[in-house]
């Protein structure tokens, strides 16, 4: 018998074995929950499906977030599938190259509004489309993955760091919108990992071996570790936490000087 057996989740944000999103996802799926997954675009197709046809009962459907017709079509068929949802998981963030490469001074306007629009307002997109399907449950809860770039100023991150102080932001709007609702709203603030986001971060190993150095536990958090703090969040496990960012990662938002 697994905690979350009789649960359903949708995953948006899994790429490959090495994203968050499959961390957490194999957690839930462990623990019994039957899961929606989404790909962006035909690309990625391939390599999600093959992740996910070992899951029994997963269901698989394309989304680019940015596109308002693909979540309801996403929502609509997952209706179709679970008849509920009980928990929403947000592994998703993009900004151009060049905008987290150059002095942030530069940061273009067209760049500023997608970064914002992929990593933070989809949040609230997702969330929303997903309403109908919690209240078939009785409530929800939705997760993100933020950094704490968002919070101080770390080289590198520039852009990507503002879009996470909005999507950090938006996690405690929707928390306090949405709470009366049942639908608790949450994230993980994640240690640096290697993924193929955060290959896009200009000096990413460079960042690896200062956390490492810095954080109390001396290390880097590993993929199963976000993975274990996901199902907590995203189980009835943390029913009375919302709005709360979470950080995971060996201590380093705790150290000064
Ligand atoms: P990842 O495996 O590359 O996952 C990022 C996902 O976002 C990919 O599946 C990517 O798909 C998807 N995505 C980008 N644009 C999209 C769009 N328009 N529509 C739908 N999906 C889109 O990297 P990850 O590190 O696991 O990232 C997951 C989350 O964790 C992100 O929010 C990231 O900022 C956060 N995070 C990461 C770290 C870290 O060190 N890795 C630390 C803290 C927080 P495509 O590949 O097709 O673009």
């Amino acid at each position: 018998m697994g905690m979350l057996d009789g649960k359903t989740g949708i995953v948006f944000g899994v790429a490959n074995k090495r994203s968050i999103a499959w961390a957490i996802a194999q957690r839930l799926a462990n623990e019994g929950m039957r899961l929606a997954f989404t790909y962006q675009g035909e690309r990625l197709k391939e390599n999600v499906a093959e992740l996910t046809s070992a899951m029994a009962g997963s269901i698989l459907l394309p989304c680019d977030v940015t596109n308002d017709a693909e979540i309801d079509a996403v929502y609509a068929a997952v209706g179709q599938e679970f008849g509920k949802l009980d928990a929403l998981l947000h592994s998703v963030a993009f900004a151009p190259k060049e905008d987290l490469e150059n002095d942030f001074v530069k940061t273009s306007r067209d760049g500023f509004k997608l970064a914002h629009d992929i990593s933070a307002y989809s949040l609230v997109a997702l969330t929303r489309g997903a309403m109908p399907l919690f209240e078939k449950a009785g409530g929800g809860s939705v997760l993100a993955l933020t950094y704490y770039g968002a919070e101080k100023a770390v080289e590198g991150y520039n852009l990507m760091g503002v879009a996470k102080a909005s999507l950090e932001a938006s996690v405690r709007y929707l928390a306090a919108n949405l709470g009366p609702q049942n639908i608790r709203v949450n994230a993980i603030s994640a240690g640096p990992v290697n993924t193929l986001a955060a290959r896009g971060i200009k000096g990413f190993t460079g960042m690896l071996k200062h956390h490492a150095e810095r954080a109390p536990l001396r290390r880097n958090v590993e993929l199963e570790e976000i993975g274990s703090a996901g199902l907590f969040l995203l189980s009835g496990m943390s029913s009375a936490i919302t709005g709360e960012i979470m950080f995971v990662d060996c201590g380093y938002n705790v150290i000064g000087l």
